[in-house]
């Protein structure tokens, strides 16, 4: 009897009502010579009362308080939720936590912390798993210097947030994705002129990352004018990438090139490159304002129905980081700083808005 009471007490816990998925198992990559882990937090209020999340914290000191949830790297699917309001989670609900974590610690392991509408408060604590070994190493996309990482590493990116259900698994296809942006050595993006052509980093070659097989080709889609995209009526989602490339890399793992020049696709459907080999030029086809190289690497071939795989480049030299993108696109400099850790760097990948060179 006295059994079962204790029992019942310990199930009436507010805590037992609270579900955390780390959905897939937590992923890493090296940047700035530090270890980011990256991972989602699917938090599920299993209870009949609402409850508020108030802070997240990862081993290493990370930590997710308030006013960072807030900024967005908590999301509510199926609803709009106004930002003061998002980490409240009512009966039923789920919330995601976006978590990017740079740590070096050995071992990964969670606390959530709640409170309930009684204002009474609890926490959750899991480990997260790891996946073991390391990333896919990949050769460089591109040649030469000045290409800026926009939408990378580090950032609540439109990369970062956009989820999915990818053949019934919640997925971040775009989780290691890099927009690659070429920056001449004076440090503008474009030259005067207008149009696509006078950005730098228009037509250049775009390279296999490794040896491969293509898997998808996709040609015949126009360039977009620089930001026209939301003048047009919206693409689908086979669209959006544009003309494109998908090169698989065996194991699961598929490197995707998008928003190519239209008719400068030099490969084939089936056809075998090595690596190094050019696939075709850097444009702005689909859903893209202004001519980039989108590179991500999944674990399919569809570009917007995979999950993001994490992958290192083999060398870059770190060349700076660019404060405010803003300037760059009415044809000014870069705010350009230093790097925040210069020189050669090996199995890295570079942060959101540090620019590189290639070998
Ligand atoms: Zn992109």
């Amino acid at each position: 009897m006295l059994l079962l009471a204790a029992c019942g007490a310990l199930l009436a816990q507010d805590h037992t009502d609270i579900a955390i998925e780390i959905q897939p198992p937590a992923s890493w990559v090296r940047a700035h010579g530090r270890k980011h882990v990256l991972y989602e937090a699917h938090i599920t209020n299993l209870s009949r009362k609402t409850v508020e999340l108030t802070r997240l914290e990862i081993t290493g000191g990370v930590v997710f308080d308030a006013a960072r949830l807030e900024q967005g790297w908590v999301r509510r699917p199926g609803a709009e939720e106004p930002p003061d309001a998002v980490r409240r989670i009512g009966p039923g609900l789920r919330a995601i936590v976006l978590v990017n974590a740079a740590t070096d610690a050995p071992g990964i392991s969670q606390k959530a912390f709640f409170r309930g509408e009684d204002g009474r408060e609890f926490t959750v604590t899991g480990y997260v798993p790891v996946r073991p070994g390391r990333p896919l190493v990949l050769a460089a996309p591109l040649r030469g210097g000045g290409w800026m990482a926009l939408n990378g590493l580090g950032s609540l990116t439109h990369h970062r947030r956009s989820y999915l259900s990818a053949q019934g698994r919640v997925a971040v296809p775009q989780r290691y994705a890099i927009d690659w942006v070429k920056l001449d050595g004076d440090g503008t993006m474009l030259r005067p002129g207008g149009g696509n052509a006078a950005y730098h980093g228009y037509g250049v070659e775009v390279l296999a990352v490794a040896d491969g097989v293509v898997v998808q080709v996709r040609d015949g889609m126009p360039d977009r004018e620089p930001f026209t995209v939301s003048k047009n009526p919206p693409l689908t989602m086979g669209e959006s990438t544009g003309n494109h490339v998908v090169l698989d890399l065996s194991g699961s793992r598929f490197a995707i090139y998008a928003h190519l020049q239209p008719g400068s696709l030099r490969v084939k459907q089936g056809q075998r490159v090595k690596t190094g080999a050019v696939l075709g030029r850097l444009g702005s086809s689909g859903a893209s304002d202004l001519p980039h190289l989108h590179f991500q690497v999944a674990d399919r071939p569809e570009p917007m129905e995979s999950d993001g795989v994490a992958y290192v480049h083999s060398s870059f030299t770190a060349e700076g980081h660019v404060e405010s993108f803003e300037p760059l696109m009415s044809g000014k400099k870069a705010g350009l700083r230093p790097a925040a850790v210069s020189g050669k760097r090996v199995l890295e990948l570079p942060e959101d808005q540090d620019v590189v060179r290639f070998p």
